[in-house]
């Protein structure tokens, strides 16, 4: 049984076990939470519907919030909430009675980059504060003044390599925490106002437009400087070749970005993370002959070419993505497992797909199964002419899947 405390497992009965961060999974909506879970996330951090910096993500209401507390806590699990917006007066007044919300439903920690946010989060409840990455924390001295303003842990600045983090962990009793995976900002995270003057979108209060992605060029088209007009746009960070280097400086949560990314980057990259984690947790090493299939599957969802960022050296000219955005693989998520019995699996379609497509489920642990069914059928056992999106789909009984398992198709093998 697993018994989770702020950045510790300990599991009962089980002799060795060795310390390993917390991993910490984005939830852009409830679903996306359980399913983080599912794969393996020990905590997952989410947006209510004001004062995060995700305006376009499914952000919580007030019953999901509920709905969310509840199934990771059943399960040992933690949840974070961000308020991790610039806030005015007029919407600091507005922040007190949230913050009762989020007391009386038991969230585990809120997420605020603001000092004024801090501020109030510390006058009217004793909810415990974490600090975003937004406040670009970078330095001992930094985090010592954090911790005299009440904040517990600090979400350590992008640009901060592993081995500066274990300095300012040995300087100042405090939780650090740590991007390991997903996309990068290619300013001092966030502070950065490209989105505010070309779309008028603040990035500061959750209107970011991605506008860093885009091309920018004063050379004509077709000439060799207009290749290079991508100069702004980050490759995505990829830690799972330096885990070791986090546990070794004693980090205590590894953050996964990407609130707006799909079910599928969800799950993989939980799943990916936690089946390492658990590696070193159990053999004390990171020595797996499953290193390669690891980062196989970190290819396989949508991403950018991968970087370790400033992780080890300060990220430079090869960080940089200086391509027109693409996805460089087929594969999706075609559905959902809904139900389990012993002769059928029933699946909810997300995406089209044929008979013709290489179809696997993903179980929550060990090796992906592939599915090849002679036909599609509904729920009631009638040939599905076309798949759609929402259609119940029924399978022939799927050995070790389970509920919430997502079905991958990568189209046209
Ligand atoms: S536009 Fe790019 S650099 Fe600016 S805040 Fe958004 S992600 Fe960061």
């Amino acid at each position: 049984m697993l018994v989770k405390t702020q950045g510790i497992d300990f599991y009962k009965g089980c002799a060795v076990s060795n310390w390993v961060p917390e991993l910490l999974s984005p939830a852009g909506s409830l679903e996306k939470l359980k399913i983080a879970m599912w794969y393996g996330a020990d905590a997952c951090y989410l947006g209510g519907q004001k004062f995060g910096l995700r305006s376009a993500a499914d952000n919580f209401n007030e019953e999901e919030l509920r709905e969310a507390l509840k199934f990771a806590h059943d399960r040992g699990k933690l949840v974070y909430v961000v308020l991790n917006s610039f806030l005015h007066d007029s919407e600091l007044n507005e922040l007190p009675e949230f913050l009762k919300l989020l007391e009386e439903i038991g969230v585990d920690a809120v997420i605020c980059s603001d000092l004024g946010v801090v501020q109030t989060v510390r006058r009217h409840s004793d909810l415990i504060v974490h600090l975003s990455t937004q406040a670009s924390c970078l330095n001992s001295q930094s985090a010592m003044f954090w911790k005299e303003q009440g904040v517990k842990r600090i979400v350590l600045g992008r640009e901060v390599a592993i081995s500066e983090a274990k300095r300012i962990k040995d300087n100042v009793d405090i939780e650090l925490e740590m991007f390991v995976h997903g996309s990068m900002c290619m300013a001092y995270s966030g502070n950065c106002v490209i989105s505010n003057y070309t779309q008028g979108r603040d990035s500061n209060r959750g209107g970011c437009a991605h506008s860093c992605r885009f091309e920018y060029s004063l050379a004509p088209k077709g000439s060799e400087e207009y290749k290079n007009a991508f100069f702004m746009s980050s490759k995505d960070l990829e830690g799972i070749r330096v885990l070791q280097d986090f546990i070794d400086a004693g980090i205590d949560s590894l953050k996964v970005e990407g609130r707006m990314k799909t079910h599928h980057y969800v799950g993989t990259i939980s799943k990916v993370y936690s089946q390492a984690l658990n590696q070193y947790r159990e053999h004390g090493n990171f020595l797996s002959d499953q290193l390669e299939n690891w980062e196989a599957e970190l290819r396989k969802v949508g991403h950018r070419d991968y970087t370790q960022a400033s992780l080890v050296d300060p990220a430079g000219a090869n960080s940089i993505f200086d391509e027109r955005e693409h996805s460089d693989n087929d594969y999706v998520v075609g559905g959902v497992v809904l139900e389990t019995a012993s002769d059928y699996t029933l699946v909810e379609i997300r995406s089209p797909f044929t008979t013709n497509d290489h179809l696997e489920v993903i179980p929550f642990q060990g090796e992906n199964i592939i599915v090849r069914p002679d036909q599609l059928l509904d729920a009631s056992g009638e040939v599905l002419p076309k798949t759609r999106p929402g259609m119940i789909l029924k399978l022939p009984a799927i050995e070790q899947a389970q509920t919430y398992n997502l079905l991958r198709v990568r189209m046209n093998p």
